[in-house]
């Protein structure tokens, strides 16, 4: 099948679009290589660089790449920088979408897969309980807000115009090629940390000190293995949460992280950030059904940091 992927020059986009490759897809990625790299996007791709706020350069890169599938990856990812640039988020997020939608209404594209957010979606989890895909949603970033947004969308174009969709809600991905420099993406902040014999700060969940803020943390490659499944039509449920729907503290992923480099580092203890939920843990039963198991996190985490080590 032809298949598009926005954002593919990103981190989850880039893995995604490699796994389609190897299953034998033609694969083309539509990226304005903002947050993403054009190093990370395989050779055996057509990348195009389209900002997806510009529609009429969305609607000529259809024209010219027709799409079968799109999985759509592209977004502003940050939840601090949504609460500081709410504007800008939704027009990537919410209007950016759009002109992909209809990008894919008019080149009767036959399955949009939408990378969502379990993470941020839900609100706060109460201690003990794992967010099912029916619980009431709760955001509370525009971040959050401008992927309910388009999740809101998704029957709209089934129904009006026959567009079938998978809705997949990620936890907090990690893995190889995730951006160390960025806000988010505390996995390879950490490693390249490590890495270089800085001190790491935990922030706090609640009072500077305590072992940060609990979230559920899944590997790439459970993520790409649900975008593979999705594409193929092979997802019946509308909406999946790709997780594993263990918790863990910011404390736990630094500890674990030490262990698998051998590097023993400074802690720091800073502040709770603005807008940080505290608890985040999704319940993986549909998601195991659907994808089978996920990744154990020591493994998934001891791959990742030997991938920064590599690389350093
Ligand atoms: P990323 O920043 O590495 O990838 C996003 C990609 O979208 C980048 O390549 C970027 O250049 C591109 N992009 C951004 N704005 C664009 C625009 N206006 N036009 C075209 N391309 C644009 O982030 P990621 O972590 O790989 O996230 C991929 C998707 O998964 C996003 O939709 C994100 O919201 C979602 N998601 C990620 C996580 C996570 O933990 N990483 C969790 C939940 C959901």
């Amino acid at each position: 099948m032809r298949v598009m992927v926005t954002g593919g020059a990103g981190f989850i986009g880039s893995h995604v679009a490699d796994a389609l490759i190897e299953a034998g897809h033609e694969v083309s990625v539509l990226d304005d290589l903002s947050t993403g790299n054009r190093d990370n996007v395989s050779q055996r791709a057509q990348l195009v660089t389209v900002d997806i706020r510009d529609a009429d350069a969305v609607e000529r890169a259809f024209a010219e790449l027709r799409p079968e599938v799109v999985t759509h990856q592209a977004a502003q990812t940050s939840v601090s920088v949504s609460t500081r640039e709410p504007a800008r988020d939704a027009a990537i997020n919410v209007v950016g979408s759009i002109n992909v939608l209809e990008a894919c209404v008019r080149h009767d594209v036959q399955r949009f897969v939408f990378a969502s957010t379990g993470g941020a979606i839900y609100g706060e989890v109460p201690e003990g309980e794992r967010a099912r895909v029916g619980w009431p949603t709760q955001p509370l970033s525009p971040y959050a807000c401008s992927k309910l947004a388009i999740e809101a969308y998704l029957p709209m174009y089934r129904h009006e115009h026959g567009l079938p969709f998978t809705v997949l809600r990620y936890a907090n991905v990690y893995g190889p090629r995730q951006d160390p420099h960025g806000e988010a993406g505390v996995v390879a902040i950490f490693c390249l940390r490590l890495l270089e014999g800085r001190p790491i700060q935990i922030n706090a969940m609640r009072e500077t000190g305590d072992p940060g803020c609990v979230r559920d943390y899944v590997s790439v490659d459970d993520v790409v293995r649900a975008n593979l499944m999705a594409v193929a039509g092979k997802i019946e449920h509308d909406i999946l949460n790709v997780c594993t729907g263990v918790p863990s503290t910011t404390l736990q992923i630094a500890e674990a992280l030490q262990h698998a480099l051998g590097i023993e580092a400074e802690l720091t203890f800073g502040p709770r950030r603005a807008g940080d939920l505290e608890r985040s843990v999704l319940d993986p039963s549909i998601t195991h059904e659907v994808i089978g198991a996920t990744r154990s996190l020591s493994e998934g985490l001891a791959d990742t940091a030997r991938w920064f080590r590599d690389r350093s």
